[in-house]
C-alpha cells in the first residue's frame, strides 16, 4: 500500500482525493497557491505545502511539485483534473524520480491526447467516428478544402484542446475564413499549440460517454455511460446515469466496443470515451477520449457502489481489478449539477468573491463534492465551478422529484451562481422527458426568466 499521496491539484477534486485516501489509510500532501491559502482541502490534508508566486503556475511547475513529492516522501501523485492530469510529460517526469503517476501511462496520455490521432486509432479499432480532416488543418485552403470535402456545417476543433476551447461551428463557406483565425487564436492562447481540425457538425445529437478504468494485467471493465448533453458553451452543466432514453441496443453496442478497444490497447486506469449519438438513427460516433478522472465521476460511484479514486490509486500500486465485468451492479439512476460561480446577467461570467450564506442539501440520495464554506472568498484565478451536488434515487421519475428538491434547498449568498438556472432546467419538460441534444440549453436560455 502506498504510504502518501501528493495531489497535484486544488479545490474539490483535490478534497475528493483527501477522502479517498484518508479511508485507505494512506496519508495525503496537499499543494497550495497563496490564492488558496483559506481552502478546505488544504485545512483537510496531512500535510499542506505553499507553492508561492503565480497562482496558477503554482499547480502546473511539475518539476517543482515532483521535488517536493520526493522531498516529503510521497510514494505517488494524484494529478486529479485539468492542470497537470494530461500532461504526457509531468507523468514521465513522476516516472522517472521513482514517483508512482495515478493514472494512465505517458504512451496512452500522449496518444489520446491528440485528438486527431485519437479518432484515427478507435477507427482502427472498430469504433465509428465522425468524419472529418485525417491530420491538423496546415492552413486556411486546407480548411476549405476538406470543410467543402465533408459539406456545411462542420465544426472546427483544436486537436490538442478541450473545455470546448478554440472550437467553431461554422455554417457557410463564408463564415469560414473569420471563424477559422479565431477559432486559431483562441486555441492558440489557451494549448500553446493554434492548430485545428475540422469534422462534421452533427445536429443536436446526444453526447454519451463510456466510464472504463482498467489495470495492469490487460483487465479492462465499463462502468456504465453518462448523458452529459445539458451544455452550455460545449461545456456540461448536468450530467445524468444511465442515459433514461438510451436504446439497450445502442447502449450495450458502446459499452462493449469501449471495453474492446480499450483491452486491446492495454489502456490502465480511468478514462472516459465521448460519443456523439444521434438517436433518430441510432448512430454514435467517438469524439474523443479523456485519460483522467472526470468531473462526473461521482454519479457513476452513486449507481455502482465503486470508488473511482480508490480503484485508480489500487491499480496504480499494482493491484488486479477488485471487480470483474459481471460484478458490478448497476443501481438506479444518479445526476449531478455543476454548481458554478457566474453571473447569469452578465453571459455568465465567473463571478469571484465572498460567499456570506451557504447551506447545502442533504437527505437521502444527496452527495456533495464542495470545496467552499460560509466566509470562504472565492478566488479570481481558477475555473468557476465551486461546487458539484451528485444526487441518486431508484427510477428516473424519482430522481427528478429528488433533484428538484435537493437544488431547491440549495443556497448560496453573496455571489451569483447557476443555481437558480439548474431549478429551471429540473422543472423544464423537455429536460424532464430524457429527449434532449447537445442544443437543449442554448435554445432553452433565451425562453428562462
Ligand atoms: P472538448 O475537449 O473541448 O470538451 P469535445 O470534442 O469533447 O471537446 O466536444 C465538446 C462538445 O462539443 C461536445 O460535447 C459537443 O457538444 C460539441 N461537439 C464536438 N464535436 C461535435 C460535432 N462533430 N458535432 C456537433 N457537436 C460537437
Amino acid at each position: 500500500m502506498f504510504r502518501k499521496i501528493l495531489i497535484a491539484n486544488r479545490g474539490e477534486v483535490a478534497l475528493r482525493i483527501i477522502r479517498a485516501c484518508e479511508e485507505l489509510g494512506i496519508k495525503s500532501v496537499a499543494i497550495y497557491s497563496e490564492a488558496d491559502a483559506k481552502s478546505l482541502y488544504v485545512k483537510k490534508a496531512d500535510e499542506a505545502y505553499l507553492i508561492p508566486g503565480d497562482p496558477i503556475r503554482a499547480y502546473l511547475d511539475y518539476v517543482r511539485i515532483v521535488d517536493l513529492a520526493k522531498s516529503v516522501g510521497a510514494d505517488a501523485i494524484h494529478p486529479g483534473y485539468g492542470f497537470l492530469a494530461e500532461n504526457a510529460d509531468f507523468a514521465r517526469y513522476c516516472i522517472s524520480k521513482g514517483i508512482t503517476f495515478i493514472g494512465p501511462s505517458p504512451e496512452h496520455i500522449e496518444l489520446f491526447g491528440d485528438k486527431v490521432k485519437a479518432k484515427r486509432k478507435m477507427a482502427e479499432l472498430g469504433i465509428p467516428t465522425i468524419p472529418g480532416s485525417p491530420e491538423p488543418l496546415k492552413n486556411y485552403e486546407d480548411a476549405l478544402h476538406y470543410a467543402r470535402e465533408i459539406g456545411f456545417p462542420v465544426i472546427l476543433k483544436s486537436a490538442y484542446g478541450g473545455g470546448g476551447r478554440g472550437m467553431r461551428v461554422v455554417r457557410s463557406e463564408e463564415e469560414l475564413p473569420r471563424l477559422f483565425e479565431s477559432g486559431y487564436r483562441e486555441a492558440e492562447t489557451f494549448f500553446g499549440k493554434g492548430d485545428l481540425f475540422v469534422e462534421k457538425y452533427l445536429d443536436n445529437p446526444k453526447h454519451i460517454e463510456v466510464q472504463i478504468i482498467g489495470d495492469k494485467y490487460g483487465n479492462v471493465v465499463h462502468l456504465g455511460e453518462r448523458d452529459c448533453s445539458v451544455q452550455r458553451k460545449h461545456q456540461k452543466i448536468i450530467e445524468i446515469t444511465p442515459c433514461p432514453v438510451l436504446p439497450n441496443s445502442i447502449r450495450n453496442k458502446m459499452l462493449g466496443l469501449s471495453v474492446r478497444a480499450m483491452m486491446q490497447v492495454g489502456y490502465e486506469s480511468a478514462g472516459t470515451l465521448e460519443f456523439l449519438v444521434d438517436l433518430k438513427t441510432g448512430q454514435f460516433y467517438f469524439i474523443e477520449m479523456n485519460t483522467r478522472l472526470q468531473v462526473e465521476h461521482t454519479i457513476t460511484e452513486m449507481v455502482t457502489g465503486i470508488d473511482i479514486v480508490e480503484t485508480m490509486i489500487r491499480v496504480a500500486m499494482g493491484e488486479p481489478l477488485p471487480f470483474t465485468q459481471n460484478e458490478i451492479t448497476f443501481r438506479g439512476y444518479a445526476m449531478e449539477f455543476r454548481i458554478n460561480a457566474e453571473d447569469p446577467r452578465r453571459n455568465f461570467a465567473p463571478a469571484p468573491g465572498k460567499i456570506t450564506a451557504y447551506y447545502s442539501p442533504g437527505g437521502p440520495g444527496v452527495r456533495m463534492d464542495a470545496g467552499v464554506y460560509k466566509d470562504y472568498v472565492i478566488p479570481p484565478y481558477y475555473d468557476s465551478m465551486i461546487a458539484k451536488l451528485s444526487v441518486w434515487a431508484l427510477t428516473w421519475e424519482r430522481l427528478l422529484a429528488r433533484g428538484k428538491r435537493a437544488i431547491d434547498e440549495f443556497i448560496v449568498r453573496g455571489v451569483p451562481t447557476n443555481i437558480p438556472l439548474h431549478r429551471q432546467i429540473i422543472r423544464d419538460p423537455d429536460f424532464r422527458s430524457g429527449y434532449f441534444g447537445i442544443r437543449f440549453l442554448e435554445e432553452k436560455l433565451p425562453t428562462y426568466n
